[in-house]
């Protein structure tokens, strides 16, 4: 590997390198991911129900396992080119750090102002509702980093964008919801008196800090009462998946610019779409037989989708509106400790992500939240990123593994997923600068819980 001194330290892609096509993984997958259903019929959705929901186009790459390419329309390539490509950083001195013989490459998707990938399908999702002629979407956002990207998109194609916040973070993060007003979007704490189920929850609940479920009950309502309307999720579906499979893309051509071969690919997963989407192009070459690489999906020991929960037919949200998705997931009643800091919180897993892992494409690995923070730390101190904490799950076990080859001597090509960056954490930050911050694991018990409550499918 005596390349080294070959390899910048950003690798940077001309635009005109940069996808051209969205790829799907399910296309090159020969058992696909199992359909969607209609929680009235417990039938495969069909494309008329879906587009109640979805945008028509949204609705047709939802439902499309067959098609391995999808043009990128090229108004939503120029808005990529704000922001795109984005820069595969080597990690020198990451490397040097722990004095490795790893090398180590990151994918940065914080490049934007919502400092996330999120913005990869946010854009995507706007541009088809704007072509459909819709005056407007609606969303849900906890933490806030979907709300933000939805409203750029939103404010570029001049839709109207109404956002419903868990409450606590509306008060506790006033700043995100500061960018989102900035970016023309409409901010309601949720539950709200906008809605009748943010009326009844209120109602029954005086004074509650919200949840997503109840936020995304409530997003639904606003999308099917108005004219115009449509509802628009930022993470699990196939097709967000699609859309962030640019991030997969652009990675493989810039390791192919300089004759890199990954041994391994790592990604945090919450609801699976950044995971999904970096993965995508080498997942394909796996399952055409071209080639090998160890993935690994890192999840938060709070909320181990993956790693500790089933693989079944579930609902979407916890509010039990949306289709139901067979995924590895906790139980759609499962809730994450609150002194989990970081996002990763969603109960299941993407069903393109987790039908990859039940055909051991890719394997799952559940880290502590203090330990996530070390590493994010170590990291921020040495690379100049200060990373978001769902980030830093993928940092924590790229370093682990660079370890690991310390101790063995091998130089492998680690290359993992940093998707966005902590400014908006500090308050978590903070915790763990303080000492204050500590770990949880669910029991068994509190498992069993709500995995006894799925829906009885088949
Ligand atoms: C939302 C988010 C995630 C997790 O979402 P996925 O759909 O699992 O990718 C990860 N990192 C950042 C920075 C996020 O904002």
């Amino acid at each position: 590997m005596s390349q080294e001194t070959n390899i910048p330290y950003k690798i940077y892609l001309e635009e005109s390198e940069m996808p051209k096509q969205w790829y799907n993984v399910r296309g090159d997958m020969k058992k696909k991911p199992a359909p969607i259903l209609n929680p009235g019929t417990g039938k495969p959705v069909t494309l008329d129900e879906l587009s109640g929901i979805f945008c028509k186009e949204l609705a047709e790459q939802e439902l499309d396992d067959t098609s391995r390419f999808i043009d990128i329309p090229q108004e939503i390539r120029d808005f990529y080119r704000m922001y795109r490509p984005a820069p595969l950083v080597r990690a020198y001195c990451l490397e040097k750090k722990l004095d490795t013989p790893a090398h180590i490459y990151y994918k940065f998707e914080g490049n934007n102002t919502s400092g996330s990938h999120k913005l990869n399908s946010a854009i995507a999702q706007a541009y088809y509702a704007k072509k459909q002629g819709l005056k407007g979407v609606t969303t849900e956002t906890g933490a806030g980093q979907w709300g933000t990207a939805l409203s750029m998109a939103c404010s570029y194609f001049d839709l109207d964008c109404q956002v419903y916040m868990v409450k606590v973070s509306y008060e506790q993060k006033p700043f995100r919801r500061e960018v989102m007003r900035t970016y023309g979007a409409n901010v309601t704490p949720s539950p709200s008196m906008n809605t009748e189920v943010g009326r009844k929850i209120n109602a029954e609940f005086p004074g509650t800090g919200g949840s997503l479920g109840c936020a995304i009950s409530e997003a639904v309502e606003a999308a099917v009462s108005q004219e115009g309307y449509r509802y628009v999720l930022g993470s699990v579906l196939s097709q967000v998946l699609l859309h962030q499979s640019v991030i997969g893309l652009e990675t493989k051509t810039a390791l192919d610019k300089y004759g890199i071969k990954a041994d391994m690919i790592i990604g945090c997963a919450g609801g699976g779409s950044n995971l999904g989407g970096l993965i995508s192009p080498f997942a394909g070459e796996i399952l055409r037989g071209e080639n090998n690489y160890e993935i690994i999906a890192v999840e938060p020991a709070s909320c181990p989708s993956l790693t500790r929960g089933v693989y079944a037919y579930d609902f979407c949200d916890t509010g039990k509106v949306c289709p139901l998705a067979k995924m590895y997931t906790l139980g759609s009643g499962f809730m994450p400790s609150p002194n989990h800091a970081g996002g990763l919180r969603y109960h299941g897993m993407s069903s393109v992500v987790s039908e990859l892992y039940d055909q051991g494409i890719l394997s799952a690995r559940s880290v502590e939240q203090t330990e996530v923070f070390k590493a994010a730390e170590t990291f921020a101190r040495v690379e100049g990123i200060l990373p978001a904490p769902e980030s830093s799950h993928a940092i924590k076990v790229a370093i682990d593994e660079a370890v690991k080859c310390r101790e063995t001597g091998e130089a492998k090509n680690i290359v993992f997923g940093l998707t966005g960056t902590g400014y908006f954490d500090m308050v978590a930050y903070q915790k763990y600068n303080d000492g204050d911050m500590s770990d949880y694991i669910p029991t068994d018990d509190d498992l069993q819980k709500s995995i006894s409550q799925l829906p009885k499918i088949g």
